[in-house]
């Protein structure tokens, strides 16, 4: 089994003293796709926010390769973890190319000037997303789905060990869902990336993800490979409805169907 390369250790959040996390508790390895999954407002978001070090934990800790995520500074934690956020606010004017470089400031040196290395990665990164033809397009002239890729993209160019992904698959149609997945499944295949994303779609991350952890009311319900936590009896209590969960026919992963009496 690999090292661990990022770890929240018993973690307790809370907003203006109303608690969001408690006890929180997660690992991520290299070559793994972790699944955060869990109902609106479960604190989906909050822990994504936490591990990339936007928020600090008012209890537990960090964890990434020896150090707490607070005796490094924001640079050293960008140069290390990538996040693609639930929500992006796209400065207006810039181009897609533009975007995906600000992407290697993390590693450039104080005179902040771009090595043809750091327009090498840029490339890379703009092409495994299939975005270098959108390289000279205004980002905000771009498709939502367009936008995502270019927002993965500027993610890679961090050449982060780890990658947290807010719910990269939202707003996009079933092709480019694949493709998220696919290329999430490529990064940590070839390049040992630890990856974390937020899904909403369980039947998706639980044909991508190796692990998954569900979280309800702020609190880790279950953890474990896809078949131990998309259960019938556990998705009943967590979301209140009733599913029917089958195997898929092709790979034997969990399914949850919408089975409404007709
Ligand atoms: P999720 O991503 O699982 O939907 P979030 O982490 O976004 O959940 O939110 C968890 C809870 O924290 C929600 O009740 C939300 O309203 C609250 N919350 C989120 N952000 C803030 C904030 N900046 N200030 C106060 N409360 C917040
Ligand atoms: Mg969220």
């Amino acid at each position: 089994m690999n090292s661990i390369q990022l770890r929240a250790e018993e973690i307790g959040f809370a907003y203006n003293h109303k608690p969001i996390l408690d006890d929180v508790n997660l690992e991520l390895r290299p070559g793994e796709i972790v699944g955060l999954v869990g109902p609106n407002g479960a604190g989906k978001s909050t822990l994504i926010n936490l591990l990339s070090r936007v928020l600090t934990p008012q209890r537990g800790r960090i964890w990434f390769d020896g150090h707490t995520l607070d005796q490094l500074s924001a640079e050293q934690v960008a140069q290390h973890i990538a996040v693609v956020p639930q929500v992006f606010q796209i400065p207006n004017g810039f181009t897609a190319f533009e975007i995906v470089m600000m992407g290697r400031t993390p590693h450039l040196g104080w005179l902040k000037s771009e090595s043809a290395r750091d327009l090498e990665i840029v490339r890379a990164a703009m092409e495994s997303t299939s975005t270098w033809h959108l390289a000279n397009r205004l980002v905000n002239h771009l498709s939502g789905g367009e936008r995502q890729r270019v927002i993965f993209a500027r993610a890679l160019a961090q050449e982060p060990q780890v990658l947290l992904l807010d719910e990269p698959t939202a707003h996009l149609d079933v092709a480019h869902q694949i493709e998220v997945m696919e290329m999430a499944r490529r990064l940590k295949n070839e390049h040992a990336l630890a990856i974390l994303g937020v899904f909403h779609d369980l039947n998706l991350a639980a044909q991508y993800c190796d692990r998954i952890v569900l979280l309800k009311e702020g609190r880790v319900f279950a953890a474990g490979t896809p078949s131990q936590v998309i259960t019938a009896e556990i998705l009943r209590a967590v979301y209140g409805v009733d599913l029917l969960v089958l195997p898929h026919p092709r790979n034997q992963r969990p399914m949850a169907f919408i089975g409404s009496a007709m």
